[in-house]
């Protein structure tokens, strides 16, 4: 496979911080969504208004 498919978790943190995830400095895990929380707080649910 040639192609990488995006998980949108993944996508919705690239749009939001213009970079991958692994990129980001992590913290803990968002209780909500499970995504853990980057160095600025945020989650994908977090931005998203809940
Ligand atoms: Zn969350």
């Amino acid at each position: 496979m040639t192609k990488r498919k995006i998980p949108i978790e993944i996508d919705v943190h690239f749009k939001l911080f213009g970079k991958e995830p692994w990129e980001v400095i992590y913290g803990d895990r968002c209780v909500i969504c499970n995504t853990r929380i980057d160095e600025y707080g945020f989650c994908s649910c977090g931005s998203d208004g809940d």
